[in-house]
């Protein structure tokens, strides 16, 4: 029951009194928008630098945006709201009074609900943008009735969201220590556990392995099953463990870890925390460039999940240990007790 609780307030995690649908009831045209250019997201300021997203009629967008945005999808209802997404051109303006921003800089700058279906919404337009056409043929794609999919009229394929698994790793030796790790582009003297993406053909036991022999050059057995997370950089799920060390000395792999190292869990590094990236936003927020770390867990204390940290950057084929780094900020530092 712990878990779930806990899991309940991982950020990016569907509200409880989200209920998603694919088609809206046909009386339906308006309600919460969540429109993006690329990865930005159209929000309104509000004062002390929090903000909201689109609401409103779909024939009154503001600033003339309902002819430009394209690619609208259904969400489903937030309590009582309606929800959509949707995309707009590159270079569309925002409307007066309006701005768009990436949606890590909008951690603790919009509320948890909404942030949480952006990330939703961030995912299916993504996915929606990057499948209209076949993989398979080339022909145009449409979206198949009743189910979030997209189809090719020729050949029948069916292209769904993807996810992609990805494993955290927090380790621990006894009796009081965890090993964190940062990587190039953390801000200074911020550590994390350690994270990867899952190989065709692995368990998320065997990527675990794979990962931290690859970056610390540790033997690890995983202990037990931590929390799982939504990460919609572009479409990962982190899921996290506690692992035992078994073996080895740390090595740090410079291709993608600056340093790591053993931490008492008494007197850890600096780890992020919504405080801090609230601040972080609200300074990118000023130089509008979206970028930096996000996420996290829920943050109740060292007991629990600490942040967990992404950097932006889509998942490239090629060797695991860059992707490592490329996903791997990810982790979520949690506690080993
Ligand atoms: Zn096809």
């Amino acid at each position: 029951m712990k878990n779930q609780e806990f899991a309940l307030d991982m950020p990016f995690a569907t509200p409880l009194d989200f209920a998603a649908a694919v088609s809206a009831p046909a009386t339906v045209t308006g309600g919460l928008w969540f429109v993006y250019r690329g990865s930005e997201l159209l929000v309104r300021d509000l004062a002390g630098g929090d903000r909201l997203p689109l609401a409103a009629d779909a024939g009154a967008l503001p600033g003339g945006l309902g002819p430009a945005i394209s690619q609208r999808q259904y969400l489903g209802t937030l309590a009582d709201t309606h929800a959509w997404c949707a995309e707009a051109p590159a270079g569309t303006p925002a409307p007066e009074g309006w701005t768009w921003l990436g949606l890590r800089s909008l951690f603790g700058a919009l509320d948890d609900r909404c942030f949480a279906l952006a990330g939703r919404a961030l995912q299916l337009v993504d996915w929606d943008r990057t499948h209209r056409h076949c993989g398979r043929c080339g022909t145009p794609t449409r979206p198949k009735p009743g189910e979030r999919s997209r189809e090719c009229p020729a050949c029948g394929l069916v292209a769904y969201p993807r996810i992609a698994p990805a494993v955290m790793a927090l380790v621990r030796r006894a009796p009081d220590e965890i090993l964190l790790a940062r990587s190039p582009h953390f801000p200074q003297n911020m550590y994390s556990a350690l994270a990867g993406f899952v190989e065709p053909g692995e368990t998320l036991e065997q990527c675990i392995a794979r990962e931290v022999l690859e970056e610390v050059n540790l033997r690890v057995r995983v202990a037990h099953y931590f929390a799982s997370q939504p990460w919609p950089f572009p479409h990962s799920l982190m899921i996290a463990f506690v692992c035992d060390w078994v073996a080895g000395e740390v090595r740090a792999n410079p291709l993608e870890i600056e340093a790591a190292a053993w931490f008492d869990i008494r007197s850890l590094p600096r780890l992020p925390n919504r405080t801090q990236r609230r601040a972080a936003a609200d300074r990118r927020g000023r130089r509008g460039d979206g970028r930096g770390e996000a996420l996290a867990a829920s943050g109740r204390g060292r007991r629990r999940a600490r942040r967990g940290l992404c950097r932006p950057g889509r998942r490239q084929p090629g060797a695991s240990t860059t992707r490592m780094s490329r996903l791997a900020a990810s982790p979520s530092t949690f506690n080993a007790a």
